[in-house]
């Protein structure tokens, strides 16, 4: 390969058109499972690619592909955006009010989009390359199961799938370098709910009731020692307790305290040894004279990037963009159901730089933007680690 028609020259060549996908996707933003018109534009992009595309995939994804035959390579964009008032004066600001690509999930459509375009043009794909555009990264339907599981539920991983690749912009990393790694990269998690039940009276007369909201003292006490005193230190976990809910007037003891949490870990075993300590907190109430009830609610799995798919992408990386930029993630237990596809074949997410120097924009908040000068980088590394693989035919 030479410098001039290796990948990252040929993507740089499509910048301007995939910040003009961004830019489209960005200022029709959808939330979760209402990504209609953002699935429909997809599809009309890849079809005349040579795209084999299936719409409706999990509700509103789009799978498309190429090539024929194995290894089968799977690429993954989340497509949603978030239910935020976008307060950017760019002209390519969000049209559709109160909703907004705040996370960076335009940046990703408009990246695998590239991607498609730069494998499309390979004569003699080596195998087959399968996108697929992923509603409901940030939020999960009646059932608790957001987009991943969905998609996976209508046959998004079948056939055998050899790799599995995806990316996040980071609003915090400078443009032109990537964090990459192998292991645990973000957190499972999990939703509690839990109840607890006293006998409520007169505020003055608290000897003759069970106050339930003495009683949540103890529990809370006792949750919030979970991770400090009975879990291994080296095992990375959290429970928060989100909200608490109980009573009405100063005077009245009330019947009950209702309280919602999180919480996040990366081995099973210690999932469910934090499912046990919490229902050991909460049987606290019953010595007390109380009683409870506890529900969990089981979310997305960690994600643990493969190690030998974090090592292509790494060795991909250092020969496109240069070894000084690439780097290991910052840790962190965030939540991420890109988990549920990597379950299923070896697969790592990595980190993309996406910062406006000297004008950071966080994620999640209403000035939130992507550099779109990332965009042909992301979708460099994801084509060549691609055809990587496919050239060796699998690992
Ligand atoms: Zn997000
Ligand atoms: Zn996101």
């Amino acid at each position: 390969m030479t410098a001039k028609d290796n990948m990252f020259n040929r993507a740089n060549e499509l910048q301007d058109r995939l910040s003009a996908y961004r830019h489209d996707f960005h200022q029709y933003p959808e939330v979760g499972f209402h990504e209609f018109r953002t699935s429909a534009r997809i599809a009309e992009i890849l079809t005349p690619l040579g795209c084999r595309v299936r719409q409706n995939v999990g509700i509103t994804g789009v799978v498309g592909e190429i090539g024929q035959g194995t290894p089968i390579v799977a690429i993954r964009a989340d497509m949603d955006a978030l239910p935020l008032l976008e307060e950017n004066l760019v002209d390519y600001a969000s049209k559709n009010r109160g909703v907004m690509h705040a996370c960076g999930h335009d940046a990703h459509v408009a990246i695998v989009l590239g991607v498609a375009e730069l494998l499309a043009k390979e004569e003699n794909l080596p195998g087959t390359v399968r996108f697929l555009f992923q509603p409901a990264e940030e939020v999960a339907d009646d059932e608790g199961l957001s987009g991943a599981p969905r998609m996976i539920h209508d046959g998004a991983m079948e056939g055998g799938v050899g790799m599995v690749l995806a990316l996040h912009v980071s609003a915090h990393v400078t443009v032109g370098q990537i964090q990459i790694g192998h292991g645990p990269s973000s957190g499972g998690v999990d939703t509690f709910r839990g109840s607890i039940i006293g006998r409520g009276g007169h505020g003055a007369r608290p000897h003759e009731t069970i106050d339930p909201i003495y009683l949540s003292a103890h529990v809370l006490l006792a949750l919030h020692g979970i991770v400090s005193r009975r879990l291994n230190p080296f095992d990375p976990a959290v429970v928060t307790i989100g909200a608490i809910h109980a009573g009405t007037v100063e005077n009245i003891i009330p019947n009950q305290v209702d309280m919602i949490g999180t919480l996040r870990y990366t081995r099973v075993e210690v999932q469910k040894q934090i499912h046990e300590e919490i229902r050991r907190a909460f049987e606290i109430t019953k010595s007390l004279g109380g009683d409870y009830s506890l529900k969990f609610e089981l979310g997305t799995p960690p994600m643990i990037n493969d190690e030998k798919v974090a090592l292509l992408i790494k060795q991909t990386a250092n020969e496109l963009i240069g070894a000084e930029n690439v780097f290991p993630p910052t840790d962190g237990l965030g939540a991420e159901d890109f988990g549920c596809f990597s379950e299923l074949a070896p697969g790592a997410m990595f980190y993309l730089g996406s910062k406006f120097e000297a004008d950071e924009r966080e994620h999640h908040n209403s000035r939130f933007d992507v550099n779109d000068r990332c965009l042909p980088y992301g979708a460099a590394i994801l084509a060549e680690t691609t055809l990587r693989f496919l050239r060796k035919g699998g690992f």
